[in-house]
């Protein structure tokens, strides 16, 4: 792959130039150039200048609104709906996190509601948003069917992610934000591009047999991790992320989507609890006894340790250079 370097103030300006050529307001595009240079700062490749294409299709199709007005309303002291404007998800994050957290701080517990947004992104940025609080944070997304419960061949999950960040005051918090597929789409398709094979277990072919070809698998289905198991937490990712807070499941989301190549519409499910309220004023010093006893185990380490040392590894990222020149394009 020929590549090129970029430093990260020049991958927010590509980005910020594309958004804006293609119908965002300077809100909605700051939010997905926010997105865009996190993703690409910590080494999230599969949802970073990956994915600009596919968030402009959907501009250019008029599926999704680049001038949203999210609208956050507290129903409960404890419950905060935030309606996204049919935009992307970014900026209806950003404009609910204050009021989830908020309510979380002062009662222990509040849950967030996302309906009408488009999810094209990694969840850590919403869960280390609730961890910068001093909050325990959970999130989840359903997307569109391409993955079958465990012993099934036909989709009826997405690869529903779902995150968690465990604050830790002075230090990086610790998360996991993972797709309950055996492996994310992006990733697949990035197999695909690079010519890689992926492992067995990922996927199955159009006809339903184990392939580790990433262009059979996509054109078949994806496998939940951990057989059953992860097929339990997708089934409950989608259960949380459209059952629970009034937004479409996978599948209603295909049936409604205009397959631009872009994200269907969709909710997400957003938790905040506060460690202080619920197990007292030595909750953080407790829990570094744990982390410090993993920490001593050889060959473990942290979920999110790569991503925030990513962070911190300078101002240049080396970048897909035919990516570049295809983003170049879109911002005319
Ligand atoms: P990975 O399998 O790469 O990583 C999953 C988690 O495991 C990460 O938190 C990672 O931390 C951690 N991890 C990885 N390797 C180790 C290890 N050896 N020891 C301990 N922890 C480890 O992620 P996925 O490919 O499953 O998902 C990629 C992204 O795709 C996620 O950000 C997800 O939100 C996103 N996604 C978004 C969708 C959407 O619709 N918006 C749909 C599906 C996925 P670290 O990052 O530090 O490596």
């Amino acid at each position: 792959m020929k590549t090129v370097d970029l430093s990260i103030e020049e991958i927010g300006s590509l980005a910020r130039d594309v958004f804006r050529a293609n119908g965002c307001d300077s809100a909605n595009a700051d939010a997905l150039v926010r997105t865009i240079v996190g993703a690409e700062r910590d080494g999230s490749h599969s949802h970073g200048l990956f994915r600009v294409p596919g968030y402009v299709a959907s501009l250019r199709s008029g599926k999704v609104n680049g001038q949203a007005r999210p609208r956050v309303v507290a129903t409960t002291p404890a419950i905060i709906k935030v309606h996204g404007d049919d935009g992307y998800a970014p900026l209806a994050i950003e404009r609910g996190i204050p009021a989830l957290t908020q309510a979380a701080k002062q009662i222990g517990i509040a849950a967030m509601a996302m309906t009408h947004v488009h999810h094209f992104a990694a969840l850590w940025p919403e869960t280390e948003a609730i961890a910068a609080e001093g909050l325990i944070g959970l999130a989840c997304v359903s997307y569109l069917p391409c993955m079958a419960p465990a012993g099934g061949r036909s989709a009826l999950f997405g690869t529903n992610p779902i995150s968690f960040a465990w604050p830790r005051p002075g230090k990086d918090p610790v998360v996991f934000d993972m797709a309950t597929a055996a492996m994310a789409m992006g990733e697949v398709q990035l197999a695909a591009r690079g010519g890689r094979d992926v492992p067995p277990g990922t996927g199955l072919d159009a006809n339903g047999d184990v392939s580790t070809d990433p262009n059979a698998i996509l054109k078949g289905v994806l496998l939940p991790f951990g057989g059953y198991k992860g097929s339990a937490i997708a089934l409950m990712v989608e259960l949380l992320a459209a059952g629970a807070v009034g937004e479409r499941f996978s599948f209603e989301a295909a049936e409604a989507d205009v397959k631009d190549g872009g994200p269907p519409r969709g909710g997400e499910f957003m938790l905040a609890i506060s460690p202080e309220l619920l197990a007292g004023s030595d909750w953080a010093a407790h829990s570094e006894l744990f982390f410090e006893r993993f920490e001593r185990i050889e060959g473990a380490r942290l979920p999110g340790l790569r991503r925030h040392r990513n962070r911190r590894a300078g101002a240049m990222r080396r970048v897909d250079a035919d990516l570049i020149a295809r983003i170049r394009a879109l911002a005319g």
